[in-house]
């Protein structure tokens, strides 16, 4: 299963790659004081679940590195694709011209975004109806903080131009929405954001179902996951509804609401109750404001499965958003990590006839969309998105996501009997485990002692590689893993909490 080329490099050049690394390398997200302090992980080649470093020594990359790869690396499908384009053109600019990949991948964009086939075959029959707008544009960019800076400045100026109050944005507290400058302004992560609010617009964010770390839950710690024993009155809802009442009081009505649907991911992996969703956004809509899905972790099938309920409606295909498995459509859908199988950077935002229409005139108007970048409408990432797609929609792959979820979900059980494990939160092929210094009282372990770092770094001497959010440990299989390789990643996940906080029973 090892890819064709040569994976060990000689020890020379192995010791050369991490010099050069350690001396010119800034890295994202990462205190370079600790970076420099280590000999890095180096990755010179991949085949499916599995990576290789210039030392030789393989790894399983639980994570899909950092949330983008859906089928594997080096697949057979998407290198083909690639090589195609490549031998036709690599890029080519969406400023005044039209690319062959980029037109066809719009279409089938808009297809998917219509909703799953029912069982007839039929798309948005109507048991599937989406609540909703139908999704008809495709405005590309390159990634998730891109893709949810357009929807931010689409949105923000179809409500200057039709709506007369300056333009409002509602989120969810601990939202992560990227880096761009919009992006955090929308974001709420205070850890991350505090340091650049003199150059944010401010943004409002209201109460998020964090079940298990919910002041209303007033469910006991159980060794099950929270949202099952959660014991509320949607007081989530209800903060909800309170913020969009009093802005309506005060006339200064939210333009729209932004979410990740499903399950927030930066946030710590926080996956909202079965109904959370709808019943927020019919709140939203009633309010008169639009709402903008941030779908560049959930899209592309990777929150179906595992314990959660797959909508009946469905029947004939899986959902692929967030949002549709929830019955529910957006005004836009922003997509990014995935969308090339985790090969190119790519994004997409996909927005209503609506808003398109607000942005046509004659020249002289100026109604036009001011934005875009060099590398907008890729051919390759458009190429590789089209083959991920193929890959995707295929019933076989379907049934497999459907059962590899399933194993992961039975592979976690197993984390409830560790004592430092206070929830498991799992939904699809995405699992957030929230470590705690004492499950009983649900009590946090201080950041300073770095819990989730270490249990990652402890996996990794171990062969699987994935990343922290601070005290909860990600794990996310590419979908090609197999049942033993999923055991695996939940295994070592185990063996690296006994090793760093030692063994202690319930
Ligand atoms: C990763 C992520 C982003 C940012 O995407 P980048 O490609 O890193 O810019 C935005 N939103 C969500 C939900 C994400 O997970």
């Amino acid at each position: 299963m090892k890819p064709a080329g040569r994976i060990a490099r000689t020890g020379k050049i192995a010791r050369q790659l991490a010099r050069l690394d350690r001396a010119f390398v800034w890295h994202p997200f990462t205190q370079m004081r600790d970076w420099l302090q280590k000999d890095p992980i180096v990755l010179v080649a991949g085949k499916g679940a599995v990576l290789w470093d210039s030392h030789g020594n393989e790894y399983l990359d639980a994570n899909s590195s950092i949330w983008t790869n859906l089928h594997g690396h080096n697949h057979p499908r998407i290198n083909k694709a690639i090589r195609r384009q490549l031998s036709q053109v690599a890029h080519t600019s969406m400023l005044g011209f039209a690319n062959e990949p980029a037109s066809r991948l719009a279409g089938r964009l808009v297809t998917l975004a219509a909703g799953p086939r029912g069982k007839s075959g039929k798309r948005g029959t109507r048991a599937n109806t989406l609540t909703g707008p139908k999704l008809t544009r495709v405005f590309y960019s390159d990634d998730g903080s891109t893709a949810v800076e357009t929807a931010l400045k689409l949105s923000y100026e179809y409500s200057r131009r039709t709506g007369g109050h300056r333009p409002r944005f509602l989120g969810l507290e601990g939202a992560y929405h990227g880096d761009t400058v919009g992006a955090v302004s929308l974001g709420h992560i205070d850890r991350f954001h505090r340091a650049y609010s003199g150059l944010l617009f401010s943004s409002d964010a209201v109460m998020a179902p964090y079940c298990y770390r919910c002041p209303y839950n007033r469910a006991k710690p159980e060794r099950a996951d929270a949202r099952d024993t959660r014991r509320c009155g949607w007081e989530c809802l209800d903060a909800l509804q309170r913020r969009l009442d009093s802005a309506r009081k005060r006339d200064r009505p939210y333009t729209a609401f932004v979410v990740e649907p499903g399950v927030q991911g930066a946030a710590g992996m926080i996956p909202q109750p079965d109904g959370w969703l709808s019943q927020a956004m019919e709140r939203v809509r009633s309010h008169g404001a639009m709402v903008i899905a941030d779908e560049v972790m959930t899209a592309f099938g990777r929150t179906v499965g595992g314990r959660e309920f797959v909508r009946e409606t469905c029947g004939g295909d899986l959902p692929l958003f967030g949002t549709h498995q929830a019955g529910v459509q957006a005004d836009f859908l922003c997509l990014a990590k995935g969308l090339t199988g985790g090969y190119l950077p790519m994004a997409a935002t996909l927005t209503s006839d609506a808003i398109f229409g607000a942005f046509l005139g004659d020249y002289e108007d100026f109604k036009t969309f001011f934005h875009g970048h060099s590398y907008t409408g890729n051919a390759l990432g458009a190429a590789a998105s089209e083959a991920n797609l193929d890959l995707l929609t295929e019933a076989a792959s379907s049934r497999r996501r459907l059962e590899l979820a399933r194993v992961f979900g039975a592979s976690l059980q197993a984390l409830w009997s560790s004592s430092w494990v206070g929830d498991i939160r799992q939904v699809g092929l995405v699992a957030g485990i929230e470590l705690v210094r004492d499950w009983r009282t649900r009590a946090p372990f201080p950041l300073r002692e770095r819990a989730g770092i270490r249990v990652c770094d402890a996996m990794a001497r171990r062969g699987v590689l994935t990343r922290p959010i601070g005290n909860v440990v990600v794990l996310m299989p590419p979908y090609c893993t197999s049942d033993r390789q999923v055991r695996r990643m939940v295994e070592v996940l185990n063996e690296a909490i006994v090793e760093v906080f030692g063994r202690r029973v319930l």
